[in-house]
């Protein structure tokens, strides 16, 4: 059987999550990280699998989270590896149980390091700062873009007081989103500019995420170039934390052709919805691509993808087939591993989709499915 044929054969809606391509794409990253001795960790809001841990956790250094759940997800599925942790702001209650936890705490202004720098560096946790370098290399997301005007990530160099700054440990950039290292080039160019002079007294420099790393064109050796350059001139230890990257176009979602409606274009019901199984299709947004698809009128018969919701944006694109589509076919939708299960809702009281495992050895395993009592128990 093709990989096709086995997707084919899964319950509807389904993540399918590829242990290959997920394997080729951290081996990838352990050879970045073993040419430079740089330190890459996962970005768990993209990805928070926790039944792959073990196995990235045998290549990456460790993982990063955006606050004390992800950390205690790290910590519980991924023990002895590095666990790193930024937020905007941290509650104290949450403060406390972070620094049992993990290993570096990145704060995003001069008044939280203040607030929490003793706990921190009593319980022997490495701190560092968020700064904002002001060099948007990104256009057309601005809510992607840290450095966008007015951003509330990061501090800006008005800001930093390098008087305030005994005790940090290191520096924490994150500018980019599925940017190739060219870009990472220019952000570095700024940060040398702006805060270069405070790298030479610090242990590490944390160049964030957005590094389309397994990405076919993504030119690795300029990467490797930029993270040599930075630890050579001012000595430092060199962090990445990619979250795309590591399970770029490592999953699929599955789901079913449930009702066809004609309104002057065809469109197709789908048992998945944009609004709940890939809100960043409506959020980026983009248009995913689907197994044996062409764009609008490239193939004889076009279809309008919808989801069962009553909203009248829930549309995922328009593709089109050689054959006309019929119910119970089955649409596959590509590159679903990353920003999909971490940001499903039950809108509407939308099923979630099951999780599964398509092996390396072709066997498909299902990992946890979902029911009535997963919509339920958040509601009251
Ligand atoms: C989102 C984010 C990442 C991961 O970004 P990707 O685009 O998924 O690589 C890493 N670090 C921080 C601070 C982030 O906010």
């Amino acid at each position: 059987m093709t990989n096709l044929d086995i997707l084919q054969t899964v319950n509807t809606p389904s993540y399918v999550i590829d242990e290959r391509k997920l394997r080729e794409n951290l081996e990838v990253l352990k050879m970045v990280q073993d040419e430079t001795g740089c330190h890459i960790l996962l970005a768990q809001k993209a990805f928070s699998m926790f039944y792959f841990y073990p196995m990235i956790g045998k290549y990456l250094s460790g993982a990063t989270a955006s606050g004390l759940f992800e950390a205690k997800l790290a910590h519980e599925f991924m023990p002895g590896k590095e666990n790193h942790v930024f937020s905007p702001a941290y509650k104290e209650q949450d403060f406390a149980e972070l620094v049992q936890i993990c290993d570096h705490i990145i704060f995003n202004s001069f008044a939280q390091w203040k607030k929490y720098k003793d706990i921190a560096l009593k319980a022997g946790v490495e701190c560092g700062i968020r700064v904002n370098p002001e060099c948007s290399t990104q256009e057309g997301h601005a809510i992607y873009d840290p450095c966008a005007p007015g951003s509330r990530l990061g501090v800006t160099l008005d800001n930093f007081k390098p008087d305030k700054s005994e005790g940090l440990a290191g520096l924490h950039f994150h500018t980019l989103c599925e940017q190739n290292s060219d870009d990472l080039k220019t952000t570095l160019q700024a940060i040398e500019d702006k805060f270069g002079k405070y790298l030479t007294d610090l242990k590490w420099l944390n160049f964030g995420g957005g590094h389309h790393i397994t990405r076919e064109d993504y030119d690795i050796n300029l990467l490797i170039d930029c993270i040599n350059h930075m630890k050579d001139k001012y000595d430092l230890e060199i962090y990445l934390e990619p979250g795309e990257a590591v399970a770029l176009n490592a999953g699929w979602l599955v789901s079913e052709v449930l009702e066809i409606i004609d309104n002057n274009i065809q469109i197709a019901i789908l048992d998945t919805s944009a609004a709940c199984h890939m809100p960043d299709v409506l959020e980026m947004p983009y248009r995913p691509n689907v197994i044996g698809a062409g764009e609008p009128n490239e193939k004889p018969f076009t279809y309008r993808f919808g989801g069962p919701t009553c909203l009248a944006g829930d549309i995922i694109g328009d593709y089109s087939f050689d054959k006309p589509l019929k119910v119970g076919d089955k649409v596959i939708f590509c590159d679903m591993a990353i920003y999909s299960m971490v940001k499903n809702n039950t809108f509407n009281g939308m099923p979630l989709p099951d999780i599964a495992v398509l092996h390396e050895d072709n066997t498909v395993e299902i990992i946890k499915s979902f029911g009535y009592e997963d919509f339920k128990m958040r509601l009251s």
